[in-house]
């Protein structure tokens, strides 16, 4: 469990974390004052040619489009466009497409997409804040031949094995590469070759010149560029050679003028890199001071799922889901789908904190969260999920009559709706028992019961089927016992079950949605982690519903009394034949 913030916080404000403290210090010290925006990301020459930023901070959420989003995703989200929103700042979308392979329009338009749905978007100070870093080759180039051409960056030819080797251990020293003493002159010449073609994949990379003996082993000479014959989406078939995503990060976060890099913690042996090639860039006049810096928080860790692309992929392509946005898997789109929503998203990531301690957080958290939502938001409807017929005898057969049932049982204000009440309703399976057991107040033979928003029934006989099971259950109805009606709690009753009118149901398709994996970590030990996957994460039924949920639209949410919320499925509904899928359960079924 977490240790950043007690669960049971129900004040939705942002707590204060390390990173508001960080932020609110370079405010109060006007450590970012003097920067400038052009309106647009560029080097230091074409900002100065702006005004100053009318952003107080400048954050980012940057995203590599090789997968859709996921929930670890949205704690970044809140926490980068969060802070500017706070603190009267811009967040850039940005998307990291440095990397030719992977990437794919499908899943830019699913993440822009999914960042609005959260309720954030880019637009601020007359400009969109939506950049593709793949539009920075041209600068880190440029960049590179300075590193090079200043004595700090070299070709280098050594076969991946040798660089292996000479890097060293974390208690060994790296050795010096042959080719490290090279003249700027003879690198530069080379780097161009490599630009142009004239060298094989992999038989070159360009290397910062740092220090080979390093205690932090990103810092012996890591590799900024490599040979690639790859077409980019972008910029197809212009580059051969590709910047490495250590180096193009930080030139990213320089052009567009981020004041608070923030990432994850395994970035965190990453930031003396990060701050060496932005500080030699300022040397050579390319950037501005003051410079972006790095910040790292722990990556959210949530029990019961998986959260890393590789094992969503997987997932996918094995056909362990129906798809990207099955509604068992963590991607957004299928939380959106499940009937997720962003307030609840939004009190999740409030509650459980910001920090730099690696933590689980239990699933249980997150669907306490949708389920305190939901609670205020959703209105309350009947759905009976397990159908029986219950048959009132002595009720005329085609009479209807209105009963009157609160959308909100807190908001009076949401109104009442009315639900026919006719002489064969159904009822839930396991609102009868042939021999009740003790301390069961539903019906059984002779028992009374009332139903809801109706009136108090007496159990006078049942049928099974061949098999043994119950098919119909008898019963009388009192007249004067209707709820509303005056003297209607003159006959006392210790049971009260929901029911829909037989004649006038909705038999609707409801998928009822478990957890995907029956394991709190899923692969741990030696596990495979499809070996963890729950066999029962969801069952398709029939259910019979009140006649109004026939026309529910596409992610209407409602309370099914006594079930659970659900909601209406985005994808497989149709006019007049809404299909519903479980969000959660009213309680927490796993709690041990
Ligand atoms: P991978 O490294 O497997 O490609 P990723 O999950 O790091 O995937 P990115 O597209 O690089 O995906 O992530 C975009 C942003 O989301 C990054 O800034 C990253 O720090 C953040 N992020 C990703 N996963 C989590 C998580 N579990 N918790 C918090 N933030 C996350
Ligand atoms: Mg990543």
């Amino acid at each position: 469990m977490s240790s950043e913030k007690t669960p049971s916080d129900k004040n939705s404000a942002p707590a204060a974390n390390f990173i508001r403290n960080i932020v609110e210090h370079d405010l109060a010290h006007g450590t970012y004052k003097t920067r400038k925006w052009a309106g647009s990301p560029g080097d230091a020459a074409h900002h100065a040619q702006g005004s100053p930023d009318p952003a107080k901070i400048r954050t980012r959420f940057p995203p590599e489009p090789n997968g859709y989003l996921h929930i670890g995703h949205a704690k970044s989200i809140f926490l980068n466009f969060g802070l500017a929103r706070d603190y009267d700042g811009v967040c850039h979308m940005r998307f990291d497409d440095t990397n030719p392979e992977k990437e794919e329009q499908e899943y830019v338009d699913s993440i822009t997409e999914m960042v609005q749905w959260l309720g954030f978007g880019w637009e601020k100070n007359n400009c969109s804040h939506l950049f593709y870093a793949s539009n920075y080759f041209d600068f880190m180039y440029r960049a590179a031949e300075y590193l090079i051409e200043s004595g700090n960056a070299y070709v280098d030819q050594q076969t991946a094995d040798e660089m292996r080797t000479n890097r060293g251990t974390l208690t060994e020293p790296g050795k010096d590469s042959p080719w490290r003493n090279r003249s700027p002159q003879e690198n530069l010449a080379l780097f161009r070759e490599m630009r142009d073609g004239k060298h094989a994949d992999g038989s070159m990379v360009l290397r910062a010149r740092i220090d080979m003996a390093s205690p932090n082993i990103n810092l012996r000479d890591p590799a900024i560029y490599r040979i690639k014959r790859a077409t980019h989406h972008n910029t197809g078939d212009k580059w051969c050679i590709y910047p490495m995503y250590t180096y193009a990060h930080p030139l990213e976060d320089a052009l567009e003028q981020v004041t608070h890099s923030i990432c994850t913690l395994e970035f965190e042996d990453q930031r003396p890199f990060y701050d060496w090639v932005l500080e030699r860039l300022a040397e050579g006049g390319l950037l501005a001071h003051p410079l972006p810096r790095q910040y790292e928080f722990a990556r959210l860790n949530l029990t019961y799922v998986v959260l890393s692309k590789r094992r969503l992929i997987e997932l996918v392509e094995n056909k362990h889901v129906s798809g990207w946005d099955d509604p068992r898997l963590p991607t957004l789109a299928a939380a959106r789908r499940r009937g997720y929503t962003p307030e609840g998203f939004k009190l999740f990531t409030d509650r459980i904190g910001v920090s730099k301690a690696d933590s689980w957080i239990e699933y249980t958290i997150l669907e306490d969260c949708m389920r305190e939502v939901l609670n205020e938001s959703a209105e309350r409807r009947i759905a009976v999920l397990d159908p029986i017929k219950l048959v009132i005898d002595n009720y005329p057969e085609n009479q209807a009559e209105d009963c009157f049932a609160p959308n909100h049982p807190q908001k009076p204000e949401l109104g009442k709706r009315t639900v026919p009440l006719t002489r064969e309703l159904w009822i839930e399976r396991e609102d009868f028992m042939e021999v009740p057991s003790k301390g069961y107040f539903r019906l059984f033979p002779d028992g009374l019961v009332r139903l809801r928003y109706g009136y108090v029934v007496k159990c006078t006989g049942f049928e099974k089927d061949s098999a043994g099971n119950i098919t119909v259950v008898h019963c009388q109805y009192l007249p004067d016992t209707k709820s509303g009606t005056p003297g209607a709690d003159a006959i006392k009753v210790k049971g009260n079950i929901h029911w829909v009118s037989a004649q006038h149901a909705y038999a609707a398709e409801v998928r009822l949605y478990d957890r995907l994996f029956k394991e709190a970590h899923p692969g741990a030990g030696d596990r495979d982690y499809l070996d963890d996957l729950n066999p029962d994460s969801v069952k398709v039924i029939t259910a019979q519903l009140e006649p109004s949920l026939k026309d529910a639209k596409p992610e209407d949410a409602f309370q099914f009394e006594r079930h659970g919320y659900f909601v209406v499925d985005r994808k497989d509904s149709a006019a007049g034949k809404p299909v519903f899928n479980r969000t959660v359960t009213l309680r927490d079924a796993w709690q041990k």
